[in-house]
């Protein structure tokens, strides 16, 4: 692991960056809607038109690397984007993220989530489209001198992900692994976890992860969830579990579990989409030097869980993570 002396990460975030394009519909004055009254968002073989029409920038790698820019972190972003792609990558630079490491891959378009919201209740729909995050994104290397964190997702090709963590643990950084969406049961035990540092997941990733070995799956219990995860993963990676609203808890190396509650929210809960993005940008950029002991730990799980809890103050993801002065503010 890193041994960086400096207060200042040089983190690498090595994933997926999305066009997020926002349908609103609402049934309401459609016949279809008239007659399937149970359905809000739009019907094989329907044609419904859109009340309001939104684009954002999205992607699980992009929006960790705007929370680790924003938690103080110097970032840079490596992933790959078509030529339609180009206000990503000012979008990123907007949040302070570097992109040297971003690629243009001319032959595909960017990768683009496509998602239908209900005006009226909670129905959506997502059709995800991996372009240019899959193509663009094959055989890379890094100049892995340059930085002291990498952090990957599970948004681009899985080869590269494992290649990724492998060189960057070998060349001394501190690794960080959030396995979203879910790898396959085979690819999860065909995985290396001494080339991790740090698992960050949420509580049915950790279920998941559990099956995938063979073991008995935990649900509602956290803390026994931890301790098998400790067993299958026979490794000294640290367990990082969110818990959404209940914030989170963490399986340290020495057996030690340890919890931290939510952030304080102000005002109702908005949106959380991201929240776990924003926690995971935070926690890496707040890891300047490793944690092996819950005092060590404790206080960073707290600082990374107020900032997730400010992020569900506001809709979005990138835009709703706060700046690391708000949530020490928050924090007094
Ligand atoms: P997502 O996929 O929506 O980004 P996730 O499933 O990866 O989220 P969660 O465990 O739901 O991750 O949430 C991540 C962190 O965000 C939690 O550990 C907690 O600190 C914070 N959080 C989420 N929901 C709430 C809430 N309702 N109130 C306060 N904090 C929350």
């Amino acid at each position: 692991m890193s041994t960086a002396s400096t207060s200042t990460p040089r983190v690498l975030v090595y994933g997926s960056v999305n066009c997020d394009e926002f349908f609103v519909v609402d049934h309401v004055n459609s016949r279809a809607q008239l007659r399937q009254r149970e359905c809000s968002i739009v019907r094989p073989g329907e044609t419904i038109s859109s009340s309001s029409y939104s684009r954002r920038a999205g992607g699980k790698g992009a929006n960790q690397a705007v929370s680790a820019s924003k938690a103080g972190a110097s970032v840079d972003f490596a992933g790959a984007i078509g030529a339609d792609g180009g206000w990503l990558a000012k979008e990123l630079e907007g949040y302070g993220v570097g992109t040297k490491q971003l690629l243009v891959d001319d032959k595909v378009a960017t990768g683009r989530a496509i998602i239908q919201l209900s005006a009226k209740d909670a129905d959506n729909s997502i059709v995800l489209f991996p372009g240019s995050n899959f193509s663009g994104n094959q055989g890379r290397t890094f100049d892995w001198g340059s930085y002291s964190h990498l952090l990957v997702q599970n948004e681009i090709p899985w080869a590269e992900t494992v290649a990724a963590l492998a060189q960057a643990r070998t060349a001394g950084l501190a690794t960080f692994f959030n396995p979203s969406p879910m790898p396959t049961q085979d690819q999860l035990r065909a995985f290396d976890w001494t080339h991790l540092d740090y698992l960050l997941i949420n509580e049915g990733e950790g279920q998941d992860l559990l099956v995938a070995y063979g073991a008995e799956p935990a649900p509602g219990q956290p803390e026994e969830t931890l301790l098998r995860l400790r067993t299958v993963l026979a490794s000294s990676t640290t367990i990082v579990m969110t818990l959404g609203a209940n914030g989170v808890m963490a399986g340290l190396e020495n057996g030690d579990v340890i919890s931290a509650p939510a952030g304080r929210v102000q005002g109702k809960v908005v949106d959380t989409t991201g929240a776990g993005d924003c926690f995971t940008g935070y926690l890496a950029t707040l890891l300047v030097t490793p944690a092996t002991t819950g005092e060590e730990l404790r206080p960073l799980l707290a600082t990374a869980c107020q900032a997730a809890a400010m992020c569900v103050e506001k809709a979005g993801a990138m835009e709703s993570v706060p700046l690391r002065a708000a949530v020490l503010e928050r924090m007094q």
